[in-house]
């Protein structure tokens, strides 16, 4: 699969400079977080991560291409696992997929009646998602774009989310193998990640 990390992207100018710098360059980062086109199912990383819903038990999207390629063991231990709240995570094996585990988080159905909540919520979703691949000793998460499909989130809103969220973990943590993986579908997702990226993200 084509895993692309953002220090080859600005080398092949798919990312350009930013206009302002949001966050300090740290060239460490650049090996250690990737962007992705494709299906997650198919990457042979420490764990992916299913944009689920509260019963936890498939849906559609990701969740259904998730389930479908893991096969009904993952069904059967999901069913153990009595849901999950909204912005919560949990774990589980991967069953029939290269990936080793599979962390199912619950994004937000978006509103733009609470839009502060949502934000919260799905903030969230990657931060319960990145303290379980630390509890559980993985190197690799890989994160699709959460509540933007069927939940409704505006992409925009849900990348600068994500990518603070991600950026703010890589300033704590300590282990210097660790890296994240975005997880794109669309071309129109792909561009957006490729858009602000820089900000979050600065060549050094
Ligand atoms: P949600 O219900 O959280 O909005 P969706 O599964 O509807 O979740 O959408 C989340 C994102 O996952 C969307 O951008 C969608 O295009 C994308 N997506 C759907 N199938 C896959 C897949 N197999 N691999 C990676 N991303 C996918």
């Amino acid at each position: 699969s084509d895993i692309r990390t953002i220090r080859e992207l600005y080398k092949s100018s798919v990312l350009k400079s930013p206009e302002t710098l949001r966050y300090k360059p740290n060239s460490d980062f650049l090996n250690r977080v990737s962007l992705f086109q494709g299906d997650i199912t198919e990457l042979q990383v420490d764990s992916i991560v299913n944009a689920a819903n509260k019963s936890l038990l498939g849906g559609g999207g990701v969740d259904g291409a998730i389930h479908h390629a893991a096969g009904r063991g993952l069904l059967k231990e999901c069913r153990t696992l009595n849901g999950c709240e909204t912005g919560f995570s949990k774990i589980t094996g991967a069953y029939n997929l290269p990936s080793k585990r599979i962390i199912h988080t619950v994004g937000p159905v978006y509103s733009n009646h609470s839009v502060d909540l949502k934000a919260k919520q799905l903030a969230s979703c990657y931060q319960t998602s990145l303290d379980l691949t630390v509890q559980n000793s993985l190197r690799h998460v890989a994160f699709p774009s959460i509540s933007t499909g069927i939940y409704g989130y505006p992409i925009e809103d849900a990348t600068h989310i994500a990518l603070d969220v991600v950026r703010k973990h890589f300033e704590s943590e300590t282990d210097s193998t660790f890296s994240v993986i975005f997880v794109v579908w669309s071309n129109k997702d792909k561009s957006v990640y490729e858009a602000l990226i820089p900000e979050y993200f600065p060549p050094s």
